[in-house]
């Protein structure tokens, strides 16, 4: 038997967006698990509690589940993500590529994270153009100038976002 494979998706999800779903949806294909981790990341200054993100990811992940049958939940962490990555078993780190932008940041990481463990792989997944411009600071940003948002975030988040900055 071959052994479950375990992919853990990490980020900061203030909040979980439709660019987020997207690339949730593609590694579940992938997996037999996928855990996305919601990083506390305090000194990012979130506009969402770790208690909200959380709650919105596990929200939104179902109808993802129901379609891939894969197993997913939800987890915040603090710390160092290859030290949660093995207490999960996680053999994969699953990640977004929007542009060159994230490029650069993301070769440092899997070149850093490979000094601390090699065995884990990071897996880069692009979402459908449609979906690959949309960042959470951009979508935080229009939602408090009073902008439209309903095509960046599903509706329970468009509605945590606009009481948010009301
Ligand atoms: P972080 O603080 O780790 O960048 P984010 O919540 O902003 O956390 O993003 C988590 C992951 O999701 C990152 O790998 C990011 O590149 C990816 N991601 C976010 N939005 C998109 C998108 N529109 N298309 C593809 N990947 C995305």
């Amino acid at each position: 038997m071959t052994a479950k494979r375990t992919a853990l998706y990490p980020g900061t999800f203030d909040p979980i967006t439709n660019g987020h779903l997207d690339i949730m949806a593609r590694g579940a294909k992938l997996v037999d698990e996928l855990v996305i981790g919601v990083a506390i990341n305090e000194g990012k200054k979130p506009l969402f509690s770790v208690e909200e993100r959380v709650a919105m990811a596990k929200e939104e992940l179902a109808p993802v589940a129901k379609a891939t049958g894969t197993l997913i939940r939800v987890e915040a962490f603090d710390g160092l993500l290859v030290h949660f990555a093995e207490s999960l078993g996680a053999q994969f780190i699953l990640r977004g590529l929007r542009a060159v932008a994230d490029f650069e940041y993301e070769y440092q990481m899997v070149g850093m994270n490979a000094f601390l463990n090699d065995d884990i792989e990071t897996i880069f997944l692009m979402a459908d153009p449609h979906h690959q411009a949309i960042a959470s600071k951009l979508v935080k940003e229009i939602a408090r100038l009073g902008g439209k948002i309903n095509d960046f975030v599903p509706p329970a988040v468009e509605k945590a976002l606009l009481a948010k900055f009301e």
